[in-house]
């Protein structure tokens, strides 16, 4: 049975309002806004045993009505990764030695980055015919995070969580423990998330729904330093903001992680950036939506 959240993931309040609420492919998803610090999130949400069910089953299931990746999701990776290349070269990340790709999905961004910058790439990914797609590719995968714990893996100078930190129940503590377990001292995190000001995003596996504001404060309260954090609608469109990409470090020395400092204005926001949306599919449908990774 879904339980509800009873403090914000961000600031840990209590108070929340109602945000949203909708039926989403058979699910019941309510998503709550924190009257403290402004973040969106569900509640009531699957618990953590339902959540690891769910995504070792359900997930692509529900998403995209087959187990195994189909060729538009391949081609929207490969474009995606292209992308995320694009950013690293954009703010001079031009040495990776140990690279892991948490959520690797079918290991394209794995396989771009190896030929990229010839260094040792290591997935991450639940799904199982996602893992095993990548697996014979020649990636290396682990089922989860512990299995890599386990495996004794140096750590990593580059982390990403493509599509992964909206999934993530408590994303503050999930962030430290990769800072203190499995990125260097010198390493980067890169991450890219649904835009709440422009993405549909309240889908029932998205628990967080976060904007460049509340995005920016979840990194620093885990102790990151956030050095590239851009809207953008790569590679599904040239004009819509889909998605919030970023590239943290972590802080040295560890920041004051007491203070969040609170969003205002996220209804008009949302709203204001959706009736955007929908102008510029009106005016521009071949440039809003590119035709190749419409959906
Ligand atoms: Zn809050």
């Amino acid at each position: 049975m879904p339980e509800s959240v009873t403090r914000c993931p961000l600031c840990e309040d209590k108070r929340s309002t109602t945000f949203d609420q909708r039926e989403f492919r058979g699910y019941q998803v309510v998503n709550k806004l924190c009257t403290n610090c402004g973040l969106v999130y569900q509640s009531p949400r699957m618990t953590e045993s339902e959540l690891e069910i769910f995504y070792q089953s359900e997930y692509r299931q529900v998403y995209q009505g087959s187990q195994g990746p189909s060729n538009k999701d391949l081609s929207v990776q490969k474009a995606r990764a292209g992308a995320l290349l694009d950013i690293l070269r954009e703010v001079g990340v031009d040495k990776i030695n140990h690279f892991a790709d948490i959520g690797s999905s079918s290991g394209l961004l794995l396989e771009e980055i190896k030929e990229e910058f010839k260094c040792q790439v290591i997935g991450i990914e639940p799904g199982e015919a996602y893992r095993v797609y990548a697996e014979n590719r020649g990636m290396k995968v682990y089922e989860s995070l512990e299995s890599l714990a386990e495996a004794g893996e140096p750590a990593f100078d580059l982390i990403s969580m493509i599509h992964v930190l909206e999934h993530i129940p408590d994303p503050v503590n999930f962030l430290k423990q990769l800072r203190e377990k499995f990125l260097t001292s010198n390493g980067n995190i890169l991450i890219e998330v649904p835009n709440l000001y422009a993405h549909d995003c309240f889908e029932v596996a998205h628990l967080i729904s976060f904007s460049r504001h509340t995005l920016f404060q979840v990194m620093k309260k885990a102790g990151y330093t956030t050095i590239f954090l851009q809207p953008h609608g790569q590679p599904r469109s040239k004009l819509i903001p889909l998605y919030i990409t970023l590239l943290a470090a972590p802080s040295e020395p560890a920041p004051d992680q007491s203070t969040v400092e609170e969003e205002q204005w996220i209804r008009l926001k949302r709203r204001t950036g959706l009736a955007h949306r929908r102008i510029l599919e009106r005016l521009f449908p071949r440039q809003a939506w590119l035709p190749e990774y419409r959906g």
